[in-house]
This record gives structure tokens, C-alpha cells and sequence, in this order.
């Protein structure tokens, strides 16, 4: 396996160093020095193009076209999104004032925090490294970078993107394995953007706690996809097969299981054996639209977690490749598949009486990052989107609601803390500072000792004014 290229422990100390003493100055954080390095970052990544996709295609066997849209477009329409609102983002928002403080203004500024730290993973390790640096640089702020050390290609490419068009006072990247992780937790930041496992947020957020540094917590979770009523059975196995096996499964708001009513089974089973060959053909090992296991220890995980279940798709593997087919299991609540998040191209199918058992059922399991739900029904998605508590919630739709910048995207409780995109990204990575302006033309000296007497005034006027 490719190793990413550690950066040395003095060097990461000097680029902190060096953002340490730059502090913020007000030039840096202009608006239009916000517009500059934004204008910049869209060039460098089209310029780049080539090199991302390849890196993609390398690390993960990702194909063009999930690299473009899934990573390098979804980068590039934050950029512009970002850009074309930015000014209204960091516009003071103006708030009432209550009578006993008038004559006044209220306002809120939105100032950046400081000096970030974002840490990605290796399932979209472009997307998820540059989608938040966007937020964080859109806010104004210092950010360090830290690629995942399991996808070395896209790593690669990333510190290159920003060593050589980056002043590195405003953005540095440091590469390596958990002990460089590790060293950077040690330093003081300002603001911690985690993308990842829980295991690994919980060591961040106590990293974290002996600085008092906010985190965002950006984990995984089993997400839920139920199947009622009687929705167009062809189009929702279509979507649901693209949503889960889009980077051959390995995507934090993939369908991670499936519950659907009996009456529904037979025929979804067929369409979705139908949507597979369709979209990667009969000779799956050999498509280029389908991706691969990122390494040998996820390849082994995922093969023991279905080696003793009943398959009902796919199954075909290749150790040498990193290649699993797309795999459907029939599976119940207590199959070993449905104890901890899957993250790669196996998917279970838990059949039930009745819809509101399978709302039941989700709501007694932790809160996923999403839930699905595909029904023609109203009083389905009424219940579904009111009962269950998720990240985020599609509707007859898999993996897009992520893709809408109006939408705040993050988890809840174990599927982690803080959402982001498009202007919730800008208010993560921004503090609200409160503003109050008064004048000296009025000064109400009731407020002032000795208060003997005023008390009953002040309520009395206070009931009056209300
Ligand atoms: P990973 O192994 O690449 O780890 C992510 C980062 O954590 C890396 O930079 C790594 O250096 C660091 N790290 C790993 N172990 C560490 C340790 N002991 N101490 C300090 N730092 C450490 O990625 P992963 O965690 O395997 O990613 C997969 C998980 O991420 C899944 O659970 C998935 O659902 C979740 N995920 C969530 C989102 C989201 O947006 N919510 C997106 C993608 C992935």
C-alpha cells in the first residue's frame, strides 16, 4: 500500500507556529481578501482537475464521473455559492432592541474564530477536506489541513493544491498517521472540524477539552431506509442502488439497511438485481463505474461480516482487486451486520408487517447521520420525517440532500455535533459577537443605587410598556 509522506515534527510546528504569530489581521479577513483566496481556490482546483481525478481513481478506484460530481464539482459549487452570497453573509445583522435599553442599536458581527484544524477521512478525501476549508476560509479564518493518511494519492495532490497557490500564514497542510494526528491535537486551535468514526471523535473531543476548544463532529451511523406503502418500486430500487453502492458503499449517508414491507419484497429484489447489472454490467469486476475497497483490513472486515449469511445478490469478491460486488443479505435486528455502521457495498433486508414497527424499530437504534424513507403515502412521510431523529431526512431520494447548500448537513448525537454547507458552514466557522450601541442622550437613572423604591416604579413601568 502507497504511504502518504509524513510531514517532519518541526516542520508542523513551524506552520503552526507561523499561523500562531500571523493572527488574523484585519487585510486577511476583508471581504474581498475572502473573495481573492475563494476566486484563487476555484482556479487551482480546475487547473488541478486532472490530477484529482487520477489521484481518486488510484486511492479508492473511484471513476470520473463520481470523482467529478461526488468531489471536485461539489467543491467547486460550494466555492460558488459561497461567493455569490458571502457579502450578505458577513453583512451586520441588525436585531431588536427592548424599550429600557433605547435609545439603541443591536446588531450581530460575524467575526472569524481564528486559527482551524481540519481533520478529513479517506471515503471522499477531496470533498471532505476542501468543503469545509471553503466555510472556514469563506469566514475568514487560518486553517490547517490534515488529509487522510488512508487515501496517500489524494493526499498528495491536496498539499501540492495548497503548497504552491497559498500563503501558508492562511492555509498549511500536514500529512501523516495517527501520531501526526495526534501531535497536531496536542496544539491550541481555535475550532476543530473532525470528519470520521466515533471512536476517533471521542479522542477528539477530549484532546479538545484541555484547551477548551469547540469541536464540529462530522461521524457515521447506520442509516435506515424503509420501504411501504406503494411507491414506484422500479425508480426507488434504482435510487436506492445508486445511493448505496455510489462509491461501492462506502459513503457516510449510504442506505445502510433496508426495512420493507412484505408485500413490497418480491418485486423490489427484482428491480434491484435489475439496477445492478444496468448500471456496472454483468462483468462487475471489471467496470469502471465501480469502485473499490479502500484496503486490505476494510476488504477483511467487510468479507467476515457476511461470511456466514444468506445471500441473495452478489457476494463475488477479489482480495487482489479490493473488489466486492454489490451484496444483499437477508438479514433481521439481531444479524451481526446490523450492530455497527457497514461502510462498504453489503447491504441488509429486514422485512416487516407494518410501517410504524419499522418507525418503531429505528427510533429504539441510535440516530443515524440519515434516514430514508420511499412511500407514496403522506401519512408515511409525515410520521417518518416527525418520528425520526437523524442528521438529515430524504424523502423517495438517497445521498441528495446533501447536496443542497440551503441544507445544514451533520449529524445528531452519536452521528456526531455541528452541521455545515453552504451559509451554515460560514456560521460554524464564525463567531456571533453582539453588539450593543447606546447614546448618551437619555440615561434612566432608576437603574442606578440606591435602588430603595424604585422597584415598584420599575415594575410598574415595565407592565405599562409590555
Ligand atoms: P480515517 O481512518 O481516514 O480517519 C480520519 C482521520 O482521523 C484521519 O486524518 C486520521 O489520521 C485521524 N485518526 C485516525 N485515528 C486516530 C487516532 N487514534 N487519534 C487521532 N486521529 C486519528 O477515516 P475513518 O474514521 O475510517 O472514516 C470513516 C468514518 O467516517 C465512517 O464512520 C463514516 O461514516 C464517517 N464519515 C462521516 C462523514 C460525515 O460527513 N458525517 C463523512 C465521511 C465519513
Amino acid at each position: 500500500m502507497d504511504l502518504v509522506t509524513t510531514t517532519p515534527i518541526e516542520q508542523i510546528n513551524e506552520a503552526i507556529k507561523r499561523q500562531e504569530s500571523a493572527r488574523l489581521t484585519k487585510p486577511l479577513a476583508s471581504y474581498q481578501s475572502r473573495v481573492e483566496v475563494l476566486k484563487k481556490l476555484k482556479q487551482v482546483i480546475g487547473e488541478n482537475k486532472a490530477l484529482i481525478i487520477r489521484a481518486l481513481q488510484e486511492d479508492l478506484g473511484k471513476s470520473e464521473f463520481e470523482a467529478v460530481i461526488a468531489e471536485i464539482d461539489f467543491v467547486l459549487s460550494e466555492i460558488k455559492h459561497s461567493l455569490k452570497s458571502l457579502k450578505k453573509w458577513m453583512r451586520p445583522k441588525k436585531v431588536g432592541t427592548p424599550w429600557v435599553l433605547m435609545p439603541a442599536r443591536s446588531y450581530i458581527l460575524s467575526e472569524p474564530l481564528g486559527r482551524i484544524l481540519i481533520i478529513a477521512p479517506w471515503n471522499y478525501p477531496f470533498q471532505l477536506l476542501f468543503s469545509p476549508l471553503v466555510g472556514a476560509l469563506a469566514a475568514g479564518n487560518q486553517v490547517l489541513l490534515k488529509p487522510s493518511e488512508l487515501a496517500p494519492k489524494t493526499a498528495e495532490v491536496a498539499t501540492k493544491i495548497i503548497i504552491e497557490n497559498f500563503d501558508p500564514r492562511l492555509i498549511s497542510v500536514v500529512n501523516g498517521g495517527v501520531d501526526v494526528t495526534t501531535h497536531v491535537l496536542d496544539k491550541k486551535f481555535d475550532h476543530i472540524f473532525y470528519t470520521g468514526n466515533g471512536h476517533v471523535g471521542r479522542i477528539i473531543m477530549q484532546k479538545a477539552a484541555q484547551f477548551l476548544t469547540p469541536v464540529t463532529l462530522e461521524l457515521g451511523g447506520k442509516s435506515p431506509c424503509v420501504i411501504a406503502g406503494n411507491p414506484d418500486i422500479v425508480v426507488t430500487a434504482r435510487r436506492i442502488a445508486w445511493g448505496k453502492w455510489f462509491n461501492a458503499g462506502q459513503t457516510c449517508v449510504a442506505p445502510d439497511y433496508i426495512i420493507i414491507e412484505k408485500h413490497l419484497y418480491d418485486d423490489f429484489m427484482v428491480e434491484l438485481k435489475k439496477a445492478i447489472v444496468e448500471f456496472y454490467g454483468s462483468d462487475l469486476e471489471n467496470s469502471s463505474d465501480y469502485g473499490r475497497i479502500i484496503n486490505e483490513r476494510h476488504f477483511n472486515r467487510l468479507m467476515n461480516l457476511f461470511s456466514q449469511s444468506e445471500v441473495l445478490i452478489g457476494g463475488e469478491n477479489n482480495k487482489d482487486l479490493r473488489f466486492i460486488a454489490p451484496t444483499v443479505i437477508k438479514a433481521n435486528f439481531n444479524h451481526q451486520l446490523m450492530q455497527d455502521e457497514i461502510f462498504g457495498p453489503i447491504l441488509p433486508v429486514i422485512v416487516t408487517d407494518s410501517f410504524s414497527e419499522a418507525v418503531g424499530s429505528i427510533s429504539r437504534r441510535d440516530h443515524p447521520l440519515a434516514a430514508y424513507v420511499f412511500s407514496d403515502r403522506s401519512d408515511h412521510i409525515e410520521l417518518f420525517t416527525q418520528e425520526v431523529h437523524a442528521g438529515g431526512v430524504g424523502v423517495n431520494e438517497c445521498l441528495m440532500h446533501l447536496s443542497n447548500p440551503e441544507l445544514p448537513f451533520g449529524g445528531v448525537g452519536p452521528s456526531g455535533m455541528g452541521a455545515y454547507h453552504g451559509e451554515h458552514s460560514f456560521n460554524l466557522f464564525s463567531h456571533k459577537k453582539s453588539v450593543l450601541r447606546r447614546y448618551f442622550i437619555f440615561d434612566l437613572k432608576l437603574r442606578y443605587p440606591p435602588y430603595k423604591g424604585k422597584l415598584a416604579i420599575l415594575s410598574w413601568l415595565m407592565r405599562l410598556l409590555s
